[in-house]
């Protein structure tokens, strides 16, 4: 018998090859028009998803992409020297973070978040990685398995596996108690 394909998502990625970055700043440019309302009507690159660093007198050119928002920020901060270059604390970070005013919206202060384009189905890859003529992004996809919900008959069989064990009561409670936590 030929085991049962699983579901597949697809993960996107943009690849950074930092080396080739020379600075330009076009992702930020047209990553800010893409996301202003209207469409296209602005340039901010602070609504822009993408920051770089930019450092030309020690020749540090390196594209952030906005990740997550964090409420808090860290205790801790690291220091990152790579290949001789010494680099900002939190320059590799890509949390929205209240320590500094990257990845927010600058009317609103809201958490800005790379969404990879995706309000533009038409689009074949991210603008950013279109404009970027130096090919310091380039864009990925790949394939992966998810793990299937599991089958209501197979649910039940658990049930009635855990109540021949413990008690139908002792099994409502529980499943009761967990619904209540995650309300
Ligand atoms: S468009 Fe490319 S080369 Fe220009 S700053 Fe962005 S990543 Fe760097
Ligand atoms: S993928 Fe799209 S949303 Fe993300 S930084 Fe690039 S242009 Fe902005």
């Amino acid at each position: 018998m030929t085991p049962e394909k699983k579901p597949t998502r697809i993960i996107k990625n943009i690849r950074i090859e930092v080396d080739k970055c020379n600075g330009c700043r076009a992702c930020e440019v047209i990553c800010a028009a893409h996301h202003a309302q209207p469409r296209f009507s602005s340039t901010n690159p602070a609504r822009a998803r993408v920051r770089v660093i930019r450092e030309p007198l020690s020749d540090i050119y390196v594209p952030v992409f906005a990740g997550e928002y964090t409420a808090a920020e860290c205790a801790g901060r690291d220091r990152y020297v790579i290949d001789g270059k010494e680099y900002e604390e939190c320059a590799f970070c890509r949390a929205s973070c209240p320590s500094r005013d990257f990845f927010k919206e600058p009317d609103s202060g809201l958490p800005l978040k790379c969404d990879m384009c995706e309000s533009d189905p038409t689009l074949e890859e991210p603008l950013c990685v279109t404009w970027c003529l130096a090919d310091a992004l380039i864009y990925e996809e790949r394939e992966e398995e998810v793990e299937e919900e599991p089958r209501p008959e197979e649910v039940d069989e658990g049930l009635e596996a855990l109540a021949n064990k413990h008690g139908w009561d002792k099994v409502i409670d529980a499943v009761s108690r967990l619904k209540k936590a995650q309300a």
